[in-house]
């Protein structure tokens, strides 16, 4: 059969481009009318369709139409004003256009040559972010460190770990893989555990450190300390520090500074995970959660969290880039170029896992010159008036308690037990926890902290305004005063 495909004609992507982008802003428009947690069952999509792809082109319009009725209902929805679970993944009409712009573009910008634009305002961008957050000099491109933009906080982790991995095993010989030793809290996201999966480090070799209530779960310099001093005495070999500022179940911040002097002492890596709460930290009212940053040897905050950039968008910085290209540098035949072989420019595909990369720094650039740094502080503050707007409300009902200090938008509370059963108060927040999900008018998620099950609040979609977080309030109570109700 002869071609008759023009896969990329510019009137038909006229055509649908616009159709498209209009039926997600009425998206927008009504997001509030769909259940914000999807209600649907396991597998409910493979009864809504066919078996096997089709032979000839549907229409454009019958595709809108089954996302419509067939794809929509499966979706969560994560912009939706009414979502407060996990932490939040923001969109932005900036982050969607640069977005559009680098699926228009579709470049592989793996080499400098591939494409120097993306390499450069890449380049470019991080330095822009990493002045608003106030970043050591040490991390800026014009010396020996640089930021590059990865997918997620958990390949930043991964591959700052493989890079001191490699440096220590370069200084003791790589016959001592199995006696590396890698510390942090048990608070710490569980993307380092996968990292040291992939990098090798022996099962037992990965200190997760216990974080009490007795330091709001920080990770204790002293308890470091002496683990680490343990290690050395039976010859085990510390290399790698990761703290966290804002971990994932309750925004504790590890205590930086000394943390980072015992990992220096060490000759460890220090790594900082502020995947989440490193967008507060462009407030100069938060900066000082990233007090004692200077003694990292990167940082990580992820931009498709809470700073108005479509996700997939995690900025890592580090201070010595060479690390990170001896450790993941390959250099084919295929790959080679002027450029590169010149040592002239930077190829990001040396600091990162897979080869291609797509035109990411896009979307943050967008983000950056259409909301400003002003806005975007605005827009932090917002969230976190609104997460204090929310505690305000858990004081005024005795049924309930604030579990753990509230330092950004994110807000841990239970339903007291009931008679102090602690067990029983664990079931009454679980079950509270899904009453309210089912609703579909607010979604919320959970943790626990030293064996509490604990509700998380997290205030941060781009939508959310007052009157959301009061509703979302009102199904708590309400669902609350039903269970109990029921379990008198
Ligand atoms: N680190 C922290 C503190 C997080 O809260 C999260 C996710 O919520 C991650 C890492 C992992 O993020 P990602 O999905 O970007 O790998």
């Amino acid at each position: 059969m002869e071609n008759r495909l023009k896969p990329m004609d510019a009137e038909q992507l006229r055509e649908y481009g616009h159709k498209m982008v209009d039926f997600i802003a009425d998206y927008y428009k009504t997001i509030e009318n769909f259940p914000v947690l999807s209600q649907v069952e396991p597998g409910y999509l493979r009864n809504l369709l066919p078996d096997s792809a089709p032979n000839q082109p549907d229409s454009f319009q019958h595709v809108l139409d089954d996302i419509q009725a067939k794809i929509l209902p499966g979706v969560t929805h994560w912009q939706s004003p009414n979502y407060f679970a996990y932490y939040p993944s923001n969109s932005s009409v900036a982050g969607f256009v640069g977005e559009m712009l680098s699926a228009g573009l579709n470049i592989v910008g793996f080499s400098w040559i591939t494409s120097p634009a993306a390499t450069e305002l890449e380049m470019i961008v991080l330095d822009w972010l990493a002045k608003m957050l106030k970043l050591p000099e040490d991390f800026l491109s014009a010396g020996q460190g640089g930021g590059v933009i990865q997918g997620t906080a958990s390949e930043a982790v991964l591959v700052v770990l493989l890079a001191a991995r490699d440096k220590v095993l370069r200084r003791v010989g790589k016959d001592a893989l199995e006696k590396l030793v890698v510390y942090a809290s048990d608070q710490m996201h569980s993307s380092l555990q996968k990292a040291c999966q992939i990098a090798g480090i022996h099962p037992e070799n990965c200190r997760l450190l216990k974080a009490t209530s007795s330091t709001n779960y920080a990770l204790s310099p002293e308890f470091l300390s002496e683990t680490i001093s343990q290690d050395l005495t039976i010859g085990l070999i510390p290399f790698f520090l990761c703290a966290t500022v804002g971990t994932t179940s309750s925004t504790a911040v590890d205590p930086l500074l000394s943390l980072g002097k015992i990992a220096k002492s060490n000759g460890m890596w220090f790594h900082v995970d502020a995947a989440y709460a490193g967008s507060a930290c462009v407030c100069p009212e938060f900066r000082h959660y990233m007090d004692g940053v200077e003694e990292a040897d990167s940082f990580n905050m992820n931009a498709h969290k809470w700073f108005l950039t479509n996700f997939d968008c995690s900025a890592l910085w580090v201070k010595d880039r060479s690390a990170l290209v001896q450790a993941l540098s390959t250099n084919p035949e295929y790959l080679k170029n002027k450029a590169s072989q010149a040592n002239m420019v930077v190829d990001y595909k040396d600091w990162q896992v897979p080869l291609g990369r797509r035109f990411r720094s896009l979307k943050l650039w967008m983000v950056l010159r259409l909301y400003g740094l002003e806005n975007l502080q605005c827009y932090i503050r917002n969230h976190i008036k609104l997460a204090k707007h929310f505690e305000n409300l858990i004081a005024q009902d005795p049924r309930f308690e604030v579990v753990t200090p509230r330092i950004f938008s994110l807000v841990c509370f239970r339903l007291l037990p009931v008679r102090n059963d602690e067990s029983h108060g664990n079931k009454l927040n679980h079950q509270l926890l899904d009453a309210v999900n089912s609703t579909g008018s607010a979604f919320i998620s959970h943790t626990v902290l030293s064996g509490k099950y604990i509700l998380r609040f997290a205030v941060g979609a781009p939508l959310t305004e007052e009157k959301h977080v009061n509703a979302a309030w009102k199904v708590l109570q309400d669902k609350a005063t039903s269970l109990l109700a029921e379990s008198l």
